[in-house]
């Protein structure tokens, strides 16, 4: 079975999909956490207070700060593969090999890549 841009277009429009759902939901429960505190939408920068609800909600932040980097990371992905730079390490300019774009297809770098920066 061999490995097309149409099945890395399907699979990222399917994460994305899932992605975007997550936000959402993130989004929705982080909304219903501020009106539990009774802040408005627009203080989400200060917070008087050191309760168990602002631990929630800091933890809830990360969380959809995540949602949202991996949503970036998806559209990313779908814009190089329609520039014809999808699946090519960014760091070494070699193939990223097919079974790590399947668990990850917003993979930018190879796994030695990764591995190399991350020990710096
Ligand atoms: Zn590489």
């Amino acid at each position: 079975m061999e490995e097309t841009a149409r099945d890395a277009a399907d699979r990222l429009e399917a994460r994305l999909a899932a992605a975007r759902a997550q936000r959402a939901a993130l989004l929705r429960s982080t909304e219903s956490l501020r009106a539990a505190r009774g802040l408005s939408v627009d203080d989400d920068e200060h917070d008087p207070e050191g309760s168990t609800l602002s631990l929630d909600h800091a933890q809830q932040r990360a969380l959809l700060a995540s949602a949202e980097r991996t949503v970036a990371e998806l559209v990313a992905a779908r814009q190089r593969l329609v520039e014809g730079t999808y699946g090519r390490c960014e760091a070494c300019g070699g193939a990223i090999p097919a079974g790590r774009l399947v668990a990850l297809p917003e993979a930018r770098r190879c796994v030695p890549c990764l591995t190399v920066r991350a020990a710096r």
